[in-house]
């Protein structure tokens, strides 16, 4: 990688910043002055320091963020504030993007990363990777419903979803039900239950693969994964 934008990535400043840094002589790769911002450099193996002071690179960030309802699931958009504008004070100059999208009036667990690989992995239709969402919904749910949920449901263009497991924990006018779903079809839980003639009012994910959301965020707050919690969602 050229050490302006490891420089940058590492929140040294833009990468005109970057570059007066390196003019100045405040940088060195393995103990010798660079200048040229087009210098390759190895992140993990090579000594980085800025003014004397080592740097502390780190290729990848992984992000939990507790999505609020009206943010978008993007990286930039002219309307809506983005779920990557939420964490651009401290995490700006990452590159990070969501992986995967949750409705705009969808809350809960949403990954970030910079990691496309990861991303991809997660987002691979073949590995299943389980997705837990609570939902309210304008109707009475009922065992029949689980029934139809687990054995398939043709939505209104013909597709028909893979067992999905549906747990009601409270039926009513309003029901409160838990949902599992292995796949990822636009707006796809709300699809589900417009096929059984119910509403969703409200929708969130509580749960990635192993991947808990953690109650301790408020909406609108995230935190970093540890390398275990990362492996857990995949
Ligand atoms: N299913 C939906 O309908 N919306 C989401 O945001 C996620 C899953």
């Amino acid at each position: 990688m050229r050490i302006d934008k490891l420089l940058a990535n590492a929140g040294y400043g833009s990468r005109a910043e970057v570059k007066k840094l390196l003019k100045q002589g405040a940088v060195a790769i393995n103990e010798e002055k660079v200048k040229d911002p087009k210098t390759q450099v190895d992140g993990k193996h090579d000594l980085i320091q800025v003014k004397g002071v080592d740097v502390h690179y780190r290729e990848f960030v992984y992000i939990m963020l507790n999505k609020p309802k009206h943010v978008l699931s993007a990286t930039e958009d002219r309307i809506h504030q983005t779920v990557v504008d939420l964490v651009a004070r401290e995490y700006g100059h990452y590159d990070l993007f969501p992986i995967g999208r949750l409705d705009l009036d969808t809350e809960g667990l949403l990954l970030l990363t910079n990691d496309g690989q990861y991303s991809h992995q997660l987002m691979a239709p073949k590995k299943h990777v389980g997705k837990l969402y609570q939902a309210e919904v304008r109707g009475y749910v009922t065992e029949e419903d689980v029934e139809a949920f687990h054995k398939g449901l043709e939505l209104k263009d013909g597709y028909t979803t893979k067992p999905a497991h549906l747990e009601i924990l409270k039926a009513g006018d309003h029901s409160l039900v838990r949902v599992e779903v292995s796949e990822g079809k636009y707006h796809q839980v709300k699809r589900m239950f417009e096929a059984v003639g119910k509403q969703v009012l409200e929708l969130e994910r509580v749960r990635i693969g192993a991947l808990w959301l953690d109650e301790e965020l408020s909406r609108g707050e995230y935190r970093e994964l540890s390398l275990e919690e990362c492996q857990l969602a995949s």
